[in-house]
Formats: structure tokens, sequence, C-alpha cells
């Protein structure tokens, strides 16, 4: 049995919470693989994953019966697609992966990966398959290459170097103290934002799951920081089957269909160029967020000039 971590503050967590934390911040039931709430059939079989075309179907999903929260979604990522989810928060963009890690199960409708029903299958199985960059990565208070062979507990020390040369962050490996012998988390070194999302970019890297979901940082990294890391995602992503809830839409803009999301349902969808031209709700998003941008460029310059 692997040993766990678990930050302490997590015992005091309802179930429930706990693993709604843990599908925005780490897919943890890689490890546990059994979620007590959720049964396999007696005869469940272990997914067989060939190309990795993932189907969401009429889904219809209430976390409470008063409040449906997806009503009537459908959609289908294509072998080695990038499928991006926008929309403003609260639209139940998070809720789709959950869905898809089958911490929820939907009232209506199902979820196929190559044409097997995801409630059919073995949950370890299931998420095995997929790998997950969260919002917001929670380190174990271990060293840093001890958080990143988290990905894949056979991995060498080689192929973890070349994880973390992928995920641009062995630069500032190399710059610690003790290298990847360095202590972080709680108890030791803390890591920023755009550092922890690295650490889950290289687990992810080793882990090289068929099936990617990328859950967008929401805080403005610095504009460096962000196109390392953008660079570092479409390395992991490029001809696996990725689901991406992003925030910033620039990063989208290459995605094979874009779905804006509103209150559970789809409003738009169609790629970047497409909804640019249909001047709706994406376009709106995306000249909002141009502009601010451009004031925040305007802004940097000025006090650099200072
Ligand atoms: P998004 O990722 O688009 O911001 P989410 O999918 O996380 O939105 O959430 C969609 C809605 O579902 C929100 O209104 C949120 O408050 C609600 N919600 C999320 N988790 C739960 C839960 N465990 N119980 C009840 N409501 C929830
Ligand atoms: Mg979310």
């Amino acid at each position: 049995m692997v040993q766990l971590y678990i930050p302490l503050n997590f015992m005091g967590m309802l179930y429930r919470e706990i693993k709604q934390a843990l599908t925005d911040i780490e897919d943890m039931f890689n490890i546990l693989e059994q979620d007590p709430e959720i049964e396999d059939t007696a005869d469940a079989k272990p997914l067989q994953v060939d190309n990795a075309v993932v189907r969401f179907e009429d889904i219809h999903f209430a976390y409470i019966k008063e409040r449906p929260i997806l009503r009537g979604i459908s959609f289908e990522i294509p072998a080695g697609k990038t499928v991006a989810i926008v929309g403003p928060s609260g639209a139940g963009k998070s809720t789709l992966s959950r869905l898809l890690f089958r911490f929820y199960e939907p009232q209506h409708g199902r979820i196929l990966i190559d044409g097997q029903n995801i409630s059919e299958v073995q949950q370890g199985s299931l998420r095995r398959a997929i790998g997950m960059v969260p919002q917001d990565t929670v380190l174990f208070n271990d060293t840093i290459g001890y958080n990143i062979r988290y990905g894949r507990w056979d991995a060498s020390e080689q192929e973890i170097e070349e994880a973390a040369r992928l995920a641009q962050i062995d630069g500032f490996i190399n710059s610690l103290p003790e290298k990847f012998n360095t202590p972080v988390g709680e108890r030791g070194l803390k890591l920023s934002g755009g550092e922890k999302q690295r650490v889950a970019i290289a687990r992810t890297i080793l882990k090289s799951p068929p099936i990617l979901v990328l859950d967008e940082a929401t805080s403005a990294l610095d504009s460096f920081t962000e196109k390392e890391i953008q660079d570092a995602l479409d390395r992991v992503s490029r001809d696996r089957t990725t689901l991406v809830i992003a925030h910033r839409l620039s990063t989208v803009v290459g995605a094979d269909e874009i779905i804006v999301l509103d209150k559970g349902i789809i409003v738009e969808r169609g790629s970047h160029n497409e909804l640019l031209a249909e001047s709706g709700v994406y376009a709106s998003m995306w000249n909002r967020q141009r502009e601010a941008d451009e004031a925040r460029e305007t802004l940097k310059r000025a006090e650099e000039e200072e």
C-alpha cells in the first residue's frame, strides 16, 4: 500500500467535500482507486482505451434536485483533439470534469469513452486513463522529486528529469539547494502558483494518460510564466484527447472546438474564428479580455518608464 500524505486540514472535511476538493486539486483516486459512494457493477470490466474518443450524450446533472446544473450537454472530443469549455464562473465547467472522472453520476444521459459507458467500467481503470492538471495543485510534504514521481511510481530518475524538463521546471529545480531532493510543501519550500502548476504538468507527463483534463488557473500569472506554462501544456496535450477548461481565452485559440457554457447549457460552439464571426457571447468575452490585457500592458510600460 502506498503511503499517502494527506494535508491535516483534510481530516475535518466531509467525505463529499473531500471528493469535490480532490477533483479540483488532485486525482488522488488514482491511488485510492475505489470510491465508496459509487460502486462498480458486478460485471464491470476494465476500460479499454483505443483511440480515446470521449463523448458526452445529453447530460443532465444536479448536485441537489431542485437546482439543475447541467441541462442537456452533448459534445464529442475526437481522438487526439482538444475541446475547450469556456463560460462564466458557476456555469458548470468543472462539473463536467467531475462527471468524466465519475465522482458523480449524471441523472440523465451518458458519457462514453471509445463507446464504453463510463458508469459500466471499473473505476480504477477509468481514472488511470485520465490525467488531470488541476486549477490548484496540492504538494505533498516531501521532496520535489517525490512530488513529480507521484505521476508514476516506477519512473526512473532519468524519466523524472525529462518530465521536469518538458514541464519547464528543470531550471527552477536545479537552482534549489538540494535540487530534486529539496523538501517542498507546508513544511518545506513554498512554491508559487506557476511552479506548482508546472509540477502538476510534470506529473502528468510521467503518467502519460491517453485523456487529459486541464483546469486552468484563474489567477493572472505574469505573462512570461504564462507563456512557459502554455508551451508546456501544449506539449502534453499534443496528440492526446484533451478537455480544457479555460479562463484565459488566449489559451483556447487553437482548440479544435470551443464550447461556451452558460447556466448549464451550451450557448455557442465552434472554432475561435467561427465564434468571433458570430459576434456573440464568445466574441464579447474575447474583446473584453483583450482590452484588459492591453490596459495591463500599458500600465506595466508606464511603470517601467518611471
Ligand atoms: P464552474 O467550474 O463553471 O465555475 P462548477 O461546475 O464548479 O462551475 O459549479 C457549477 C455550479 O454547481 C455552481 O453554482 C456551484 O455552486 C454548484 N456546485 C458545485 N459543487 C457543488 C456541490 N458539491 N453541491 C452543490 N452545488 C455545487
Ligand atoms: Mg471551475
